[in-house]
């Protein structure tokens, strides 16, 4: 698995305003952001303080302020062809019509779960449109309207960074002291008596404002989700001005990440049964998470790729692709085979047969007692959480298509690694304490929790 890579990146040009001079101390500091050990080293060894890396940091701009605040406005507003000059809310207002013509996809007014004080909110499900109008204007400004550079996202990478903390900052603050004053749904507050716990893992369980406006299904998906496959796109942008070409390593990290992106909004319904919405609360830990962590981590590899265009052998190239593709068949036929069994109550072929089932029970908050079921085949037989497994070759996938120049694209298999890891055993500790007996009887049946044989 041969890769080839091409360090050296050509003098900047200047473009859509940006000048040389900018253009060259952001590639300094992505260079300086790639040689992750130097600083450290440095830092160690006392050859450099940490107030000499923040000096080499680009500061927050005028221009990415606007930027910012203009892609935020416009992923929860957008003038509306057809209303004239009237405004209408892209995410609130903007009722979902890809339902009415893409057979398959589950759109518009959908339920979620039942919270643990009973609640069950209604959503409205429009992302994989806001990602098809967001797509669609991204690629007509590219190719029509050039009101903009394709590599604006890049050119002031830094500068936004800070708007997006500022945001997931702001966000995180408010629903902290909304959960305090005026919480959505005072029954499904969570109060621990730590300040810092509170402010970090979130008291509301699903705030809003108004009717719609939910605070998860926005944030998690607009605006980090809509970002990731434009910010890739940029950042192949970026690789074809400095180098004259996009590569195939560049070529796949943005085809495979766009498939898992695609797939979150295509299954936008099915999203509102995960963890995520069911069973966490809204703090720090997903606002600041989704605007800053997402779209700046998930993204390493083609930053990477950006500075260091790397061109795989074509045995390397299809095998990164296989993977990514084995990886997300299995992450989506895992996944879809828990929704339509729980959705079916089980009345459903797994893998053309009937599904094998651990009937359990469980007592809710208010004394309740509620019958459930466990699927026992399909991925579901083969280990507790196969799922995680599919997402984790995806995630390796991404990463192998760097090459093995640093460290730092496997960044994200690592994190993704412990976040899995960490979530599995976080949601068998909940579920061993919901289902008690009929779990063990699981655990029984389906011994492993990820990779059968070994963990
Ligand atoms: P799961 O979809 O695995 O849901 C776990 C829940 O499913 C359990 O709490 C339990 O809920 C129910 N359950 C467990 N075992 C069974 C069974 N055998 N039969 C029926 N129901 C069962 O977890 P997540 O929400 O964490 O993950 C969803 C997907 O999202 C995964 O594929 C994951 O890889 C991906 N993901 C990606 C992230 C990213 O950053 N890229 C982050 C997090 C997740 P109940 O109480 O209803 O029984």
């Amino acid at each position: 698995m041969a890769a080839k890579s091409q360090p050296n990146i050509p003098k900047a040009k200047s473009l859509d305003g940006v000048t040389n001079d900018r253009t060259a101390s952001q590639g300094q500091w992505g260079r300086a952001c790639c040689a992750l050990t130097g600083p450290v080293v440095d830092i160690v060894t006392g050859h450099a303080r940490l107030s000499d890396i923040w000096a080499k940091t680009p500061p927050i701009t005028r221009k990415a302020a606007q930027l910012y605040t203009l892609w935020v406005t416009f992923q929860v507003s957008s003038p509306c062809p057809g209303v004239g000059t009237q405004q209408v809310l892209l995410y609130t207002s903007l009722p979902d019509f890809c339902h009415k013509f893409l057979p398959g996809y589950v759109g518009g007014i959908q339920e979620g779960a039942v919270t643990p004080a009973g609640v069950v909110n209604k959503y409205q499900i429009n992302g994989l449109q806001a990602w098809l109008l967001t797509h669609l204007l991204w690629f007509a400004n590219a190719h029509l309207l050039s009101w903009f550079s394709p590599t604006i996202i890049f050119d002031n990478w830094i500068p936004l960074l800070w708007c997006a903390n500022i945001l997931g900052y702001a966000v995180s603050t408010f629903a902290m002291v909304k959960g305090y004053f005026f919480p959505t749904s005072a029954r499904d507050c969570k109060f621990t008596g730590n300040f810092f716990y509170n402010y970090m893992m979130g008291i509301e369980f699903n705030p809003r404002i108004g009717k719609w406006f939910d605070f998860k299904l926005f944030f998690n998906g607009r605006p980090g989700i809509v970002a990731w496959t434009l910010i890739n796109l940029s950042f192949a942008a970026k690789q074809r001005e400095l180098h004259s070409h996009v590569t195939n390593a560049m070529v796949l990290v943005n085809v495979l990440q766009a498939i898992y992106v695609i797939d979150f909004f295509w299954n936008e319904t099915w999203y509102l049964k995960t963890i995520d919405i069911c069973h966490d609360h809204f703090g720090w830990y997903l606002g600041w998470g989704d605007c800053v962590w997402l779209p700046y981590l998930y993204t390493l590899q083609g930053l990477y790729l950006v500075y260091h265009p790397v061109q795989l052998s074509t045995p390397h190239a299809v095998g990164v692709l296989l993977l990514g593709l084995v990886g997300y068949y299995i992450f989506r036929v895992a996944n879809h085979q828990k929704d339509l069994f729980r959705r079916t109550d089980g009345r459903c072929l797994i893998w053309g047969r009937k599904p094998k089932v651990i009937e359990c029970s469980y007592t809710s908050a208010d004394g309740q007692r509620h019958h459930s079921k466990l699927l026992v085949s399909g991925f579901w037989g083969v280990a507790r959480h196969f799922n995680y497994v599919g997402d984790l070759m995806g995630s390796l996938a991404y990463c192998l298509a760097c090459g093995g120049g640093h460290l730092l694209p496997y960044f994200y298999i690592i994190y993704m690694a412990i976040l899995l890891t960490h979530r599995c055993l976080r949601d068998e500790h909940r579920c061993a304490s919901k289902y008690g007996r009929d779990w063990e009887r699981y655990t029984a049946a389906v011994p492993y929790r990820l990779l059968p044989g070994i963990f």
